[in-house]
């Protein structure tokens, strides 16, 4: 209550003439107030209910609800406030029992109304009685949510409580506090140093400064974590808090404290740290840790002008390994193969692994080309001595890149990509090799690694795209009888890219796997429309790479497609070309024969130019594609009439159909239906097109 906010008053009075004279005696001592007038109790009830009345008046003798009644209402239903009865004279015994339950004070009317003069002065103390008493009340209350509080927080923290003397230097350890680091309460005595000498060497200047920075009131509040060391000679985490307590110059004398036991959360800390850091499986450090390691190298390496070399490695056909023998002798291969990268390099040198079956390693002070030459031999000699795995002797090798600081980097990345590089030239070399980054001689090979780099982009992002080429039968009046499936890239940067440009690129780095995928999936969903729209005979014939037989889902993969899309296996042509080793040749085919049992066609494509022409017979085959280079060239006169009539006699005589490819002349058609080939292929009829386009294309053609 200022001066100037009047007292809000509520007068209860059921005669006008008292109220008036009550309000008369109020104006006339210039006691600021606001008075609100009621005559009955049940009123007074009401105005209660919405505002704060800093006292009420309330006559003991009411019409209906009686004074007594009315304040007793006020206590139970409403918040009790300062009431000051007034009663008749002869009626004081009524103002002591109201008293007595909890009214502030009384006036008692008298005849000559002398008690008038008095009614500012008990508004005034009673007011002031009531503030009193609403403070004493909140005080007490607040002081048993405090302890309550206190009381709570020392037993489900479970903390050790300490309380530091710092003028006499006595420090009371609490029970609990004693026993979070393994002692009994008689085994611990008084001194600082019971505590400070626990704490462990390398936390104890720290948490000395955070001390006497709090007591030099440079931190409000003492937060500090460090390792105390337990009974057992282990260390505990604890998270310790404080508070001094200070004279009236700001001198700290006292502190106060509690300390908690967070090794768990310390240890569940530390784990996720590490684990965001290392790789699960052999525990090097990761990719993120190395670059992180890397960066910092760089900028020291700029201040101090230290050189250092990064290595990368690849470990040749890991992938054969993988499928060979199961995954989990590959992953025992990496954890060995880590242990050995391990023993290689010195302490103050890194190994990390990227991922898959890639390693990188940091070698710090390597100042020559001679030296990192040095250690990539050293590294591929252990790695070429057998890893004994699963009861198998594994022999490996690896294909190293170097990178030197004194390329002077910008950047971890840029480094990175150069020993990368560098790697992929080694593979290319012939694997088993090693290859330093050099700027010029890799600018080929830096083309080659940025379309792998963003051929991995070019699936997701949508960039590939199937065409496909019409083939025909080779009758007098040729007809559509199916499409071969061709993959184009439209690539951001340089455009429209043949499959040529881009599928040797696909099949060395194992991306043709997952762009195989797609393109059958794509095309049989094609295939599947066409066939409900109109052209229910149509067949498609799919390219195959040879990697895709490193693929040990292959053999599920077409029948679970072609069912998928409701299309018969045998409107299914698989092309492998034929321009693969013998070798080569002869894995697919233990793989294809399975497919044709299931009714998929087997087409060898671009026949003519490989080595497969003495084992033909053996395979398991329908078709046969004859490469266009035979037909493209040809001329009436030529020798290639006599290798392609050859070929077609040939294939008929072991029952397979032919196809002649790069038809693109009249003259090769006739030519190709005179010696009774039986579908063509070629610019003659159609280019690759667009699945839209073929509903515009001649089912027949005349002649
Ligand atoms: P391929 O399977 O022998 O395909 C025939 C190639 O000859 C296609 O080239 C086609 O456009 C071209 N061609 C067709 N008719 C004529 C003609 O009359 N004259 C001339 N000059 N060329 C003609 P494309 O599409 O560039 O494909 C090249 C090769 O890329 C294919 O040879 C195939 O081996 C490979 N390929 C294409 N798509 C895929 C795919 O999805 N997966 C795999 N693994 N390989 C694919
Ligand atoms: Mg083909
Ligand atoms: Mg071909």
């Amino acid at each position: 209550m200022t001066e100037q906010t009047p007292f809000e008053i509520l007068i209860v009075e059921d005669s006008q003439y008292d109220y008036r004279l009550i309000k008369r005696a109020l104006k006339q001592s210039e006691f600021q107030s606001s008075l609100t007038w009621v005559q009955r109790g049940e009123t007074a009830l009401e105005q209660l209910k919405s505002i704060n009345f800093d006292v009420v008046l309330l006559d003991f003798k009411l019409p209906g609800m009686s004074g007594m009644e009315t304040f007793k209402a006020i206590n139970e239903q409403i918040q009790p406030c300062p009431v000051i009865f007034i009663t008749g004279a002869g009626n004081e015994s009524v103002a002591v029992e109201a008293l007595k339950l909890g009214a502030i004070d009384y006036l008692v009317k008298d005849q000559h109304g002398d008690y008038l003069q008095l009614v500012p002065l008990v508004i005034n103390k009673a007011y002031r009685q009531w503030q009193e008493k609403l403070d004493r009340l909140r005080m007490a209350e607040a002081l048993r949510l405090s302890e309550e509080r206190y009381a709570l927080a020392a037993r489900g923290a479970n903390d050790g409580l300490w309380d530091w003397n710092l003028e006499s230097e006595q420090v009371y350890f609490a029970p609990r506090w004693k026993q979070m680091i393994g002692y009994q309460d008689d085994e611990i005595g008084t001194n600082p140093s019971e505590w400070l000498e626990r704490v462990h060497p390398y936390d104890i200047e720290a948490l000395n400064s955070a001390l006497r920075a709090h007591w030099d009131g440079l931190i409000t509040h003492f937060e500090h974590e460090y390792r105390l060391r337990h009974k057992d000679g282990e260390y505990r985490w604890m998270r310790c808090r404080g508070l001094a307590v200070r004279n009236q110059n700001g001198h700290a004398y006292r502190m106060v404290g509690s300390q908690t036991d967070i090794t768990e959360q310390k240890v569940a800390q530390t784990k996720l740290m590490h684990n965001a850091y290392h790789d699960a499986l052999t525990n090097l450090p990761n990719r993120r840790l190395f670059m992180d390691q890397l960066r910092r190298a760089m900028s020291r390496s700029w201040q101090s002008q230290r050189p250092f070399a990064l290595l990368y490695l690849d470990l040749d056909g890991f992938k054969k390994i993988n499928d060979n023998l199961g995954h989990l002798a590959g992953d025992q291969l990496l954890i060995a193969v880590a242990r050995r990268l391990e023993t290689c390099i010195r302490p103050t040198d890194i190994v990390a692994r990227l991922g898959g079956d890639e390693f990188a390693m940091f070698l710090n002070n390597v100042n020559s080309p001679a030296m990192g030459e040095m250690i990539a031999k050293r590294i591929q000699e252990s790695i070429s001595t057998p890893f004994y795995i699963d009861n198998h002797d594994i022999f490996i090798t690896a294909s190293i890149g170097l990178a030197f600081s004194s390329t002077k980097y910008d950047n971890a990345v840029d480094m990175l990509r150069d020993a990368d590089i560098a790697m992929y030239r080694a593979k290319h070399a012939g694997k088993a090799r090693h290859t330093i980054f050099d700027p010029e001689l890799h600018l080929d090979t830096l083309q080659d690694w940025q379309i792998t780099q963003d051929l991995r982009h070019a699936l997701a992002d949508n960039h590939l795209q199937i065409v496909y080429q019409p083939i025909m039968s080779c009758s007098p009046h040729p007809h559509l009888t199916g499409v071969e499936a061709l993959i184009r890239w439209h690539h951001p940067q340089h455009g429209l890219l043949s499959p040529q440009e881009f599928i040797p690129h696909a099949e060395e780095s194992g991306l043709i796997v997952p762009i195989s995928r797609w393109v059958l999936e794509q095309a049989c969903q094609q295939l599947q429309q066409w066939h409900q729209q109109g052209y229910p005979d149509l067949t498609l014939a799919i390219n195959i790479s040879y990697r895709q037989f490193e693929d040990e889902d292959l053999k599920t993969l077409f029948p679970h497609t072609a069912a998928k899309y409701n299309i018969p296996p045998q409107k299914i042509h698989l092309e492998i070309t034929e321009s693969l080793s013998v070798r080569e040749l002869t894995d697919a085919f233990i793989v294809l024969a399975d497919l044709r049992q299931l009714g998929f066609c087997v087409s060898i494509d671009d026949f003519g130019l490989g080595s497969a022409f003495s084992c033909l017979a053996q395979f398991p085959l329908d078709l046969l594609k004859i490469d266009q280079s035979f037909i493209r060239n040809w001329t009436p006169n030529n020798k290639n009439s006599a290798i392609v009539s050859g070929l077609i006699q040939l294939a008929h005589a072991i029952n397979l159909k032919v196809i002649a490819e790069g038809v693109e002349t009249k003259e090769q058609l006739a030519f190709l239906q005179k010696q009774g080939c039986d579908y063509i292929q070629g610019y003659y009829f159609s280019p690759p097109i667009n699945p839209q386009q073929l509903h515009t294309f001649p089912q027949s053609m005349p002649q």
